[in-house]
């Protein structure tokens, strides 16, 4: 544990901290051994390696971010990993509905918002948290919803993770991650562990970038630095 603690403190994960539920993040990130950035200005984004972005309401998110805001976060969920739950799952998304509303495009999905209803706005529900093809089973995971949105359509590129009945509900392209539930609000961790995987990974492809030409820090060497600091 000390080792992977070690591990992730290399990393600085920044939360999107100008409204919402960002401190419940904050704690589980650091519970996972994440140094955290709460990140109120855009130029912020400049120092993390990752940055989540939490529920909260979307509208609201757009009107605080501004245009430039919005501009540089653009930017920079298309470079660096993001994972956006509920209200973030919202601004990451190619298209929104209900009503209609600018996203980051980060994953080519359509999202509705408010899409439960008024009887059933909020939940917690049992869903899937998929296998991924790490040869694991699905298992289930716990789920709040509140006042969540629905993913209607995904693109091809479009991983889906998890699911609660026939709706993928948490999905991934390239470094961007969303789930339109509430990860930091139950006590299962396994969703904020594959989003600092994730970031992980691409901190490594970095190191790789800057080593590339270097004497032998050839991508074997990397695997098995990984695979050694994972058994701890
Ligand atoms: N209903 C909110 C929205 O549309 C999202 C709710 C949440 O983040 N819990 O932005």
């Amino acid at each position: 544990m000390i080792s992977r603690r070690r591990h992730e403190h290399e990393m600085k994960i920044g939360v999107l901290a100008l409204q919402g539920d960002f401190d419940a993040h904050r704690r589980r990130l650091e519970e996972l051994g994440a140094e955290v950035v709460l990140v109120k200005k855009p130029e912020q984004l400049d120092e993390i390696d990752g940055l989540v972005i939490p529920g909260g309401e979307s509208g609201t998110f757009l009107k605080l971010l501004g245009d430039a805001g919005f501009e540089k976060l653009r930017q920079f969920v298309r470079m660096k990993p993001t994972l956006g739950t509920c209200a973030g799952a919202i601004l990451l998304a190619s298209e929104v509905e209900n009503p209609k509303q600018i996203g980051l495009g980060a994953i080519d999905m359509c999202i509705r918002r408010n899409a439960y209803g008024r009887q059933i706005d909020s939940s917690i529900r049992e869903g899937k948290f998929l296998s991924l093809g790490n040869g694991d089973k699905d298992l289930p995971l716990e789920m709040v919803f509140i006042r969540a949105p629905k993913i209607e359509r995904v693109g091809a590129g479009v991983e889906v993770i998890a699911t609660e009945g026939s709706d993928p509900v948490a999905v991934r392209q390239g470094r961007a991650m969303a789930a339109t539930f509430h990860p930091e609000l139950s006590e299962d961790t396994r969703v904020h562990r594959a989003f600092l995987d994730m970031a992980r990974d691409a901190l490594v492809d970095k190191l790789r970038g800057i080593f590339k030409g270097g004497p032998s820090l050839s991508d074997e060497l990397i695997r098995q630095r990984r695979e050694e600091k994972d058994r701890f």
